[in-house]
């Protein structure tokens, strides 16, 4: 049984291979604890995913087991992949679980921009 309701994680899933180089990615920023990357199916001219290297499923799992380092590093990967996008505006998205539709159980953020993104209605 899932302690938070997402599933344990799976040292399989594709960017768990990504991290292990066995999947090639476009990287565009690795420092010690983030690897961002261009998402394969981009919904905006800019749409990048930020990971961390540890495994973690979901926020809930980042924020409680990752290091403050682990989690700093993150967040400012995040801002720097997102640094470029400041002039226009971007947005940032996180899925966990079955009702946002995670299709990746590795934790992720998505930085998005590049065009008007549209109010969100969900
Ligand atoms: P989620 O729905 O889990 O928040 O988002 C997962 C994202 O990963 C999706 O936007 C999807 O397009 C992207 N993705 C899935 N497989 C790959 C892959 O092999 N390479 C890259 N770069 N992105 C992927």
């Amino acid at each position: 049984m899932p302690v938070n309701g997402l599933p344990p994680y799976d040292t399989t899933n594709i960017f768990a291979r990504i991290l292990k180089g066995e999947i090639p990615c476009r990287k565009v920023l690795e420092t010690e604890h983030a690897l961002a990357f261009h998402d394969i199916a981009p919904q905006a001219p800019t749409h990048i995913l930020i990971i961390p290297k540890g495994s973690y499923v979901s926020a809930s799992d980042f924020s409680t087991q990752a290091s403050a380092e682990e989690v700093a590093g993150l967040w400012r990967a995040v801002a720097e992949v997102a640094k470029p996008l400041e002039a226009t505006g971007y947005r940032i998205i996180c899925n966990m679980g079955m009702d946002s539709g995670q299709e990746v159980p590795h934790f992720h953020v998505h930085v998005l921009g590049g065009r008007p993104l549209g109010v969100m209605v969900a």
